[in-house]
């Protein structure tokens, strides 16, 4: 414990020595905002790191757990001896490490995304390969340049990989793999994983639904789907992906997104300091192919020198309309009508499971209606991206979203190996005896009334 705690200190003695530097590297990429950049790079990564430190020694230990062999009737004279075997014996969780993992990492969130797995994975005892993107350069260049210098070289690695070093690198046997990235790639890493039957834990994509009832402070709503989508640039993977609503309520949410955005970013978001760029030339074209679809209504100019796409919203798109197609992962919002909430919880579960499904309404019936019948990674009821803040709620996909969750104690857990076992004492043989062959019904008896597990509150006859 003292060695991972040393670690994992150490982690945090970078996040602030170095906070600078990396609120520097990510504006470099992607002109992150340090405003953003500081909550979501370095503050979360603290809460996931103090929640780890503050929680270590208890979740570490062995768990002791039910004896179900204690479940017994005392009747007969036998059926107490075994109960009483079973009270001397010690059953437990150890929690193992997995030993060697692989972390792979996107360019989104270059640093937490690389981070926050890693303290979960140093926290449960294992040695650890971390790979960033390698579409970041400067944070990559960065992290494998000064991360090392904080920690046991030893047992932690940082490896700069593009696509070809990195099948190279899947292609050995790790105890563990963490891939943050891409259904398409996903797909790649699990299917290397398998080679080797290594357990994997996939944070995928994906579009997440945003259904606005017509009843909901119009305004409020703007400004927390406005701020969700615009947040770094719109490249994030729990962003509102799209909208859906009555034709009323766009009507009455085009206005207040447009005064949501013009508050702010001002008039002109190209020159607000809050508000960054697309990473690179391919996602940036991506990006323009995907705004012919539709009609845009607010913002739609965009500078490819700067790789600058203003805050966007779309009206008037066909559900097979390529932005409808593909995560967009940018700044730009369709909205699509749907008649009611029916239609729009239709048009959700007519998709592939998403990574997060929104809901907003004044009328708490409509959120739970929505959170009941559809199923996705996680979900937040008006409002966006905040659950993701908090270091108790799991956080992964489901289906094409992902598989496996962390943060928080889902962290250690995702990175222990839960290793159930039992140590008996070597004595009192005798009482062994009932399981022993030559078997008859009285022994077996008396075996199953020892270790039934009952039904609760059902009756027991002996
Ligand atoms: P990506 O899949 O292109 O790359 C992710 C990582 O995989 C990078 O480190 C990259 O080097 C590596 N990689 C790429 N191609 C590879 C290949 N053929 N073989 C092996 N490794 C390969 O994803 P991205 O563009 O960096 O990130 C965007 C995607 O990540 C979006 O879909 C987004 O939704 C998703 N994402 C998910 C989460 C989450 O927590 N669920 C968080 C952020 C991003």
């Amino acid at each position: 414990m003292e060695y991972r705690v040393a670690q994992l200190e150490a982690l945090g003695r970078f996040l602030d020595e170095k906070k600078q530097d990396i609120l520097e590297a990510t504006a470099l990429d992607m002109g992150k905002p340090p405003f953003e950049a500081e909550f979501s790079e370095i503050l979360l990564c603290k809460n996931e790191l103090n929640e780890m430190l503050n929680n270590l020694s208890h979740w570490m230990k062995d768990e002791h757990v039910d004896k179900n062999l204690t479940v017994v009737q005392r009747r007969t004279p036998d059926a107490v001896g075994v109960l009483q075997v079973t009270r001397l014996d010690s059953v437990f969780i150890r929690k193992d490490p997995y030993g060697v993992v692989l972390i792979i990492a996107p360019w989104n969130y270059p640093v937490h995304l690389l981070l926050v797995p890693l303290i979960g994975a140093i926290a449960a005892g294992n040695c650890v390969i971390i790979k960033p993107s390698e579409v970041t350069k400067n944070t990559e260049r960065f992290v494998a340049e000064v991360l090392p210098g904080y920690l046991d070289k030893d047992c932690f690695a940082v490896v700069t990989a593009g696509v070809q070093e990195t099948t190279r690198l899947l292609e050995n046997k790790f105890d563990y793999i963490f891939y943050t990235g891409s259904p398409s790639v996903g797909r790649i890493v699990m299917a290397a994983a398998a080679k080797h039957l290594t357990p994997a834990t996939l944070e995928l994509g994906g579009k997440n639904p945003c259904y606005v009832s017509d009843t909901c402070d119009v305004q409020n709503v703007a400004r927390r789907v406005a701020w969700g989508r615009f947040f770094n640039t719109g490249q994030t993977c729990v962003a509102p992906d799209y909208v859906l609503c009555s034709a009323e309520m766009r009507e009455k949410l085009l206005p207040a997104l447009r005064e949501a955005i013009t508050d702010f970013y001002g008039p002109n978001p190209r020159e607000s300091p809050d508000f960054g760029r697309i990473v690179g030339d391919k996602q940036f074209q991506r990006l323009l192919m995907l705004l012919r679809s539709g009609r845009v209504v607010i913002g739609g100019q965009t500078d490819e020198e700067e790789r600058y796409i203003a805050p966007t919203v779309l009206v008037d798109l066909q559900p097979s309309d390529p932005i409808m197609q593909e995560e967009i992962f940018g700044p730009i919002l369709p909205i699509i009508i749907v008649a009611n909430m029916d239609e729009a919880i239709d048009f959700i579960n007519s998709h592939e499971r998403p990574l997060v499904v929104y809901a907003f309404s004044s009328n708490d019936k409509v959120v739970n209606q929505v959170l009941e019948r559809t199923s996705s990674g996680g979900f937040c009821g008006n409002d966006t991206l905040m659950h993701v803040t908090l270091t108790s709620l799991p956080f992964g996909g489901i289906g094409n979203s992902g598989l496996g969750m962390y943060h928080g104690k889902f962290t250690f857990d995702t990175f222990t190996h839960h290793r159930g076992c039992l140590h008996r004492g070597m004595g009192r043989e005798a009482l062994n005896a009932l399981r022993y062959p030559p078997y008859s019904q009285q022994k077996l008896g008396i075996v199953r009334a020892a270790s039934e597990v009952k039904r609760k509150g059902a009756c027991t006859l002996l």
